[in-house]
């Protein structure tokens, strides 16, 4: 269910009125309902534990860290027993400063450092996903240097088309992701003759915002392929990780429900074990990202000025591209919603910021009522939205706040002009 409605006119966040959220802490805010980050955790959670397969046992959710990093929201979720996905060291120490177990980390990404590699290894994470032959044997000799054996996974690519956003499609042969499916089996040997590594999964992740399961069906066919040949060469998998990718109602989208993608997963793979392994099972994980807090937020932002063109109105707001990328980066779409609804006849406004830049605008074409002053929200912000943020043209990021029923806490202050050159030095 939604956690955001309008009752007489004012839109809400659970109990709470957007606009006393505003008043408090001004604008631009990104403001997150708890109920809903817990809801959309819960779908995943539920449907594993539906399926026989828990937290310890054959399944685990692994929160992708990047689609929003917040220590609040990381502790909440790491609270209902959510492992984490991360793309860097910095992604780790932020899992283990909100209380995040590292113990059920999964460490994603084409680029990871000799560093990065070292602090992972230190902390004794769940798993590597690695992504080519030199980063095997870069974490081989840095397990090695530490006394240490790398639990790896192989990303491999399935090569199937996501029909999504080509920004955000991960899975064809031609983008820099993960590992050739015609060259995973000989990856895999040649990870599992090096002493300092443990292969122990395999993994793929083929793009974002998928509204419909049968590619992620598809990639898990060509994954068991891969897990079969393997098994007959010894080399045995202890886990599959299916990745993340479940698209949100931006507008009017209807993406397969959890549940459902998870209810055909999951048969898929129980045949499967059932028939080829007399029912020895094999654990799942999960890297969803945007399905948990996509739309568990919005972004709060007040009407600067309102600018009425030969061809075209504007709504000039506080909240820029700096603030909320997408639409700028994927043309993505964002509703738009007066948090008091005025009466009256609606004009026909783009929605942008203040930023020096044609791009910088956060919807086209809307038909709203507005007076200069108004409060709207930018809806379904909560994922790629404060993690994509940047200082650009010195604005400092937004405040981000949580709501639980009435309540409402910072767990984010606003950033402010001297913070944003604090590490600057002028030479002598
Ligand atoms: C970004 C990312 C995810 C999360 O994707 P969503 O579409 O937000 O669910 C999962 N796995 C990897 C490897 C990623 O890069």
């Amino acid at each position: 269910m939604s956690h955001f409605a309008y009752r007489n006119r004012t839109l809400h966040i659970e109990n709470l009125p957007l606009a006393q959220v505003a008043a408090e802490f001004g604008t631009p805010t990104y403001v997150y309902s708890r109920a809903s980050l817990e809801e959309n955790f819960a779908a995943y959670a539920n449907a594993c534990k539906q399926h026989g397969r828990s937290d310890a046992h054959g399944a685990l959710v692994c929160y992708s860290v990047k689609s929003n990093s917040n220590l609040a929201v990381l502790n909440l979720l790491g609270k209902l027993g959510s492992g984490f996905d991360i793309v860097s060291g910095g992604e780790l120490l932020r899992v283990i400063a909100a209380g995040g177990d590292p113990r059920k980390v999964i460490f994603s990404g084409v680029g990871k450092s000799r560093e990065e590699m070292r602090l992972a290894l230190s902390h004794d994470i769940l798993c590597f996903n690695v992504e080519s032959i030199p980063e095997l044997h870069r974490l081989n000799a840095i397990a090695l240097e530490m006394g240490k054996r790398a639990p790896v996974s192989l990303r491999v690519n399935p090569n199937v088309d996501a029909k999504t956003h080509p920004y955000i499609s991960t899975g064809l042969k031609d983008n820099k992701f993960g590992i050739a499916f015609e060259e995973a089996i000989a990856t895999y040997k040649v990870a599992a003759s090096l002493p300092g590594l443990q292969v122990v999964g395999i993994d793929c992740h083929i793009g974002s915002q998928l509204l419909d399961d049968a590619p992620l069906l598809e990639a898990l066919d060509k994954v068991i392929e891969l897990v079969d040949t393997l098994n007959d060469a010894g080399i045995v998998l202890h886990h599959l990780d299916i990745g993340g990718g479940i698209g949100i109602t931006y507008d009017d989208e209807k993406p397969v429900a959890v549940a459902d993608y998870l209810a055909r997963l999951f048969a898929r793979i129980d045949d499967w074990r059932a028939k080829k392994y007399a029912g020895n099972n094999i654990t799942v994980l999960f890297e969803p990202g945007r399905s948990i807090v996509g739309n568990a937020g919005v972004l709060l932002t007040e009407v600067q000025y309102l600018k009425h063109g030969e061809t075209k109105n504007f709504a000039v707001v506080d909240a820029a591209m700096n603030d909320l990328m997408r639409p700028a980066m994927y043309e993505a779409w964002h509703g738009v919603q007066a948090l008091q609804k005025r009466e009256g006849s609606s004009q026909v406004y783009d929605v942008v910021g203040p930023v020096c830049e044609s791009g910088d605008w956060l919807a086209r074409a809307r038909a709203l009522t507005l007076e200069q002053g108004d409060l709207l929200a930018i809806m379904s912000a909560g994922a790629y939205g404060m993690t994509m943020a940047s200082n650009y043209n010195t604005r400092g990021r937004a405040a981000e706040v949580l709501v639980d029923g009435e309540q409402s806490m910072l767990i984010r202050k606003r950033e402010m002009p001297a913070d944003l050159f604090a590490l600057e030095s002028i030479p002598k």
